[in-house]
Parts: structure tokens; C-alpha cells; sequence
């Protein structure tokens, strides 16, 4: 039987960080044994908020691509390509453009809420309202079944299924399906000074970070501030931000250890942390080294090879659309 088709993509706008590692590759990697995954690098995606500064965003990409080949995506079981190279996307988004409401887009809660987060850039674009509309594109260029989302997440989903109800509606046809959630749990991974982990807070801990600067950037990490001698007791599930990382990098019965040390002021902050960098530092060095092998590889083969996979298919779906939509071929 054929697997259920998945798509998902990446803004390349910074380099990769435990938050990317911990909150979706990890998922991916587990997606791409039971689907047809299809992960694309969102290169237009990131020109929507990067626009007046984009000089990074081809040297991003590479990066991203790099680190996914390295954290284990693989190109025999997933089309891994680039969203700029295939400009099927761009022409469904242009053709949904003309049937979606303005309203249906300025409802949209992250619209409003990315308007209100990044004041320092000017958003009120045509591009940046419409990037839903190009997320559907994405996603119905394929015929994707499946999306990988978190709860907050879910209202795109929900506009990129009415976008699908709306192109069948008008043309009286039943040609895309209307994706459905994958709904993941996205383990809370706070930076270093307990704000959610971002290349822009400049409290991120990366991929491609030394071992000297992860052990410093855990050092540095917000502990329980109500301890700050070691023979205070600590209150590492509410008060440390540390103990967020700590929960995903030891064993549970390492875990059940260090939180009743820290109660009973057994254990100091400074080893609880040198022990949780030596955890990260190692998981860290498996992708550091296939990072090496990956480099002398012909990546650009790689990403070529799934972009004209990709592209086939996009192709065809156009070429479908344009006969729904016109009902006939002009040449
Ligand atoms: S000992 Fe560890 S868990 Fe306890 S407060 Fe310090 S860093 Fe957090």
C-alpha cells in the first residue's frame, strides 16, 4: 500500500539550534520511516519577513540543508529539495490569489501576532499577507495528506483545507485533498536566559556551536535563583531552566537522581550543568561527524536529485490545474 504523502519546510533565516533539533527534526526523522516525506528548504518563505536583507538567505540554505543531512534526513527515503526551484509553487500560489478573500488572511492569529512581534521590520506587505497562501501552495502542489503541526499552528491547516474546499467548490471538481494535522508534541526548549530558544534572543545553543561554547552557553544557562548556595534545597521542575534541557538529554532514572540531589542541596549547579553539556556535547559530536563525511560528499547532487523528483510532480499538478481552471489548452 502507498504511504500517506508529508510535507513540511524550513524558513532558512539562521542557523539551526537545539530548539530546531529537539522541536522538529527529531519528529521529521521519525516521520520520514512511515510516509512519503517531502521537506523543502523555504527560501521564499524566508524573503517574506527577509526581503530588505537577504544576502543570507542563499548561504542559510546551504547550511540547512547540510545540518539536515547530517541530523540523519535521508535522500533515499525523503525528497529533501529547495522551494525557489520549483516554480509550480509560485504559479498555484498566483492562481489560489484570485479566489482568496482578503478577509479569510487578515483573521489569521499569527498574522497579527508576527505583525505585532517584529515591529522592527515593515510587514505590512501584499507578500506577507498572502503567506498562507503560499504555504497551501506548498503543500497542495503535492497532494500532501499529512502536516506535521503544532497546536499553535493549526489555523494555517485549517486555511490551507478551506483553500482546497474552495478550488473544488468553484470548479466543481474533487481533485485536491484536504490535508490533515500530524499534531506533535513540541518539548519546551527555552534558551539560556529562559525565553524560548532563538538565533534573534542571542540565547540559542547551535548545531554548529563548539564544544567550548556549548559548555560556557550551558554555564550560563538560568538555574533555580531561590538557590543560590549548593546547600540550598532546589526546585528543579518549576524553578530551573536548565531542567528543561536536562529532561530531554538523561535517562529517567538518571533524571529521578539529579532532581532529588537538587532537593536534598546534594548537588551544586556547576556539576549538574557540567554533566548536562557533556550529554548535549555528545549527541552534538554524531552530527558534527557526519557533518565532515557529508561535506566531502556531492551535496549538490543530493539536493538536485530531490528537486527534480519534486518537480515532476509539481509539474504535473500545474498542468492539471490549468485544465481544471481554464477547461482548455490554449497551445
Ligand atoms: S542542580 Fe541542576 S536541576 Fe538543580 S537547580 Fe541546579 S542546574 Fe537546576
Amino acid at each position: 500500500m502507498k504511504k500517506p504523502r508529508v510535507l513540511s519546510g524550513m524558513r532558512p533565516t539562521g542557523p539551526l539550534h537545539l530548539g530546531h533539533l529537539h522541536g522538529v527534526l527529531k519528529n521529521w526523522l521519525k516521520l520520514q520511516d512511515k510516509y512519503e516525506c517531502f521537506y523543502f528548504i523555504a527560501d521564499w518563505h524566508a524573503l517574506t519577513t527577509e526581503y530588505e536583507s537577504p544576502e543570507h538567505i542563499v548561504d542559510y540554505s546551504k547550511e540547512l540543508f547540510l545540518e539536515w543531512l547530517s541530523v540523519g534526513l535521508s535522500p533515499e527515503k525523503s525528497i529533501l529539495f529547495l522551494q525557489s526551484a520549483i516554480k509550480e509553487h509560485a504559479e498555484l500560489h498566483l492562481i489560489f490569489s484570485m479566489f482568496i478573500p482578503v478577509a479569510w488572511l487578515e483573521r489569521n492569529p499569527t498574522y497579527k501576532e508576527m505583525l505585532q512581534d517584529l515591529q522592527n521590520k515593515d510587514l505590512n506587505t501584499y507578500g506577507f499577507l498572502g503567506y498562507p497562501v503560499l504555504q497551501a501552495s506548498d503543500i497542495l502542489i503535492y497532494k500532501a495528506q499529512k502536516v506535521p503541526v503544532g497546536v499553535d499552528q493549526l489555523p494555517h491547516l485549517e486555511l490551507t483545507r478551506e483553500i482546497a474546499r474552495r478550488f473544488n467548490y468553484l470548479y466543481k471538481v474533487d481533485y485536491f485533498p484536504e490535508p490533515e494535522p500530524i499534531l506533535s508534541e513540541v518539548p519546551k526548549i527555552p534558551g539560556i536566559d529562559g525565553r524560548k530558544m532563538s538565533k534573534s534572543y542571542g540565547n540559542a545553543i547551535f548545531l554548529n556551536d563548539s564544544p567550548e561554547e556549548v559548555k560556557e552557553k550551558v554555564m550560563d544557562y538560568i538555574t533555580d535563583t531561590l538557590r543560590p548556595k549548593k546547600s540550598d534545597p532546589g526546585d528543579p521542575e518549576n524553578r530551573c531552566v536548565a531542567f528543561n534541557l536536562i529532561r530531554l538529554y538523561f535517562l529517567p532514572e538518571e533524571k529521578e537522581e539529579i532532581v532529588r540531589d537538587c532537593k536534598n542541596a546534594i548537588l551544586g549547579c556547576v556539576e549538574c550543568k557540567k554533566r548536562l553539556s557533556e550529554k548535549i556535547i555528545s549527541e552534538l559530536t554524531h552530527i558534527w561527524e557526519k557533518r565532515k563525511e557529508i561535506e566531502k560528499e556531492d551535496w549538490k547532487e543530493i539536493l538536485y536529485s530531490g528537486i527534480e523528483k519534486a518537480k515532476e510532480i509539481a509539474h504535473q499538478t500545474i498542468e492539471e490545474v490549468n485544465l481544471i481552471v481554464f477547461r482548455k489548452k490554449i497551445i
